[in-house]
């Protein structure tokens, strides 16, 4: 595979000493107890493809597509091993050279580039949507096995109090009566998030501005290309990138709610190659998860009173992607009487992993509920993460497991009073 030893992919596997220590935190490895699906095994077939030593890539293939990109294994390694730039890359070298068949393979493709990255398209699919969920469609759609039961349980249904008009676009400044810090930032709005979620950037924005901050969200902006790098649809994840510099291209900050979004924002200089490469890394480090960032300025108005209980779990790209994991934790210690406990496995993926959940149901499943068991253990009020993935995927294991504590994105529990 030419294009992945230019690109340094094959020295960086040999940096894996094969000590073994990353296995313990690798939920694929746990669940399955195969070396080939753990990071090492992975690391080693990754190996052996560069080397020519693998005659049929198909061969291989399951185990790379099993993994979650997860990044613990990083975390957890002590010699450095850059797991997910390893993999992405190679995904994506597969991908360009032997692109996978089949009609999942297909769908996936055809929604995340001709639908996702889409605003409009995306809206009109949430549109219609709505539209059946209001209809009962889903519903009758399972009883006809025509939605497959993995949808059913991981989508939530959608919302019911959708945003009826998009965030509004341009320079929003604080409220009268609100001392400005003097500080412009630019608000990421994403697809998922703004289309499942509308209330959560609605609500990062009034943080933000409540807190003295001007915020711009600027108009051009699309979906970052998370789940096609995750998907090997390296091309046009570089489309989506070199849009999003542009159209942030008079920000001094860019400011994150979607952890997923965040840590593939901060990777746009790895992503971009040539003389795009260094446009991208100055992006990427003009960008800031919202905690990052508050838990770096300080709050300035002080939180709603909440007498609950909140856990708080990490998405795997705050923690492991983007080595933010004290930030959210000090936010939620200044919300007057909130008690934050913590549970067994924070750090472990939840098994959402963008459209994961959608492709392997029963693994997702399994790695889904053995993270709502230790939050359960802790007998929370509030389940407090930062990505739209893991919201819908942790209340998905909690309806099926009956628990009636509420999934809440943490800038929700940051807002002062109305
Ligand atoms: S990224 Fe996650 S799932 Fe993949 S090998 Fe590493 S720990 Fe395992
Ligand atoms: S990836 Fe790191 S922790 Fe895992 S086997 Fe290789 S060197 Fe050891």
């Amino acid at each position: 595979m030419a294009s992945s030893s230019e690109s340094g992919v094959y020295a960086r596997t040999l940096d894996c000493v094969h000590c073994g220590l990353c296995l313990p935190a690798c939920p694929t490895h746990r669940v399955l107890g195969v070396e080939a699906d753990s990071p090492r095994g992975r690391i080693y077939l990754m190996r052996a493809l560069e080397e020519g030593r693998v005659e049929d890539a198909d061969a291989i293939r399951p185990f790379l597509d099993r993994c979650l990109d997860c990044r613990a294994c990083e975390t957890a390694c002590p010699s450095g091993v850059k797991y997910g730039e390893i993999l992405e890359t190679v995904r994506a070298d597969l991908e360009e050279e032997k692109p996978q068949r089949g009609f999942t393979a297909w769908l996936t493709r055809t929604l995340l580039w001709q639908v996702v990255a889409r605003q409009r398209r995306l809206r009109l699919l949430f549109w219609f949507m709505r539209l059946a969920e209001f209809l009962g469609l889903r519903r009758l759609g399972v009883l006809l096995r025509l939605v497959p039961k993995a949808v059913d349980e991981i989508a939530p249904a959608v919302p019911t109090n959708p945003q009826r008009r998009p965030l509004r676009t341009g320079l929003h400044e604080p409220p009268p009566g609100v001392k400005r810090r003097g500080i412009r930032v630019a608000l990421f709005t994403g697809c998922v998030m703004e289309q499942m979620f509308g209330d959560v950037n609605r609500a990062t924005l009034r943080l933000l501005l409540e807190n003295g901050f001007d915020v711009d969200v600027p108009a051009e902006q699309g979906c970052c290309g998370a789940l096609l790098v995750h998907a090997g649809q390296r091309q046009q994840a570089r489309e989506l990138a070199a849009s999003n510099i542009e159209a942030f291209r008079n920000a001094d900050v860019v400011i994150n709610n979607s952890a997923g979004c965040g840590a593939a924002m901060k990777e746009y200089g790895h992503l971009l190659t040539g003389d795009a490469s260094a446009a991208g890394a100055k992006f990427a480090g003009k960008c800031r998860d919202v905690s990052e960032f508050l838990a770096a300025e300080g709050l300035t108005a002080t939180p709603a009173e909440c007498r609950q209980t909140a856990v708080y779990d990490d998405p795997c790209h705050l923690c492991h992607g983007q080595g933010v994991r004290s930030q959210p934790r000090e936010l939620l210690a200044a919300i007057p009487g909130l008690r934050l406990v913590e549970h067994d496995r924070p750090e472990d993926c939840c098994g959402s992993a963008g459209i994961y959940n959608l492709l392997h149901s029963d693994l997702a499943g399994k790695i889904g509920a053995r993270k709502i068991e230790a939050i359960q253990a802790a007998n929370p009020d509030l389940i407090v993460t930062g990505n739209p993935g893991c919201m819908m995927q942790l209340d998905s294991h909690r309806r099926r497991t009956g628990h009636s504590a509420q999934v809440r994105h943490l800038v929700e529990l940051l807002l002062p009073p109305e």
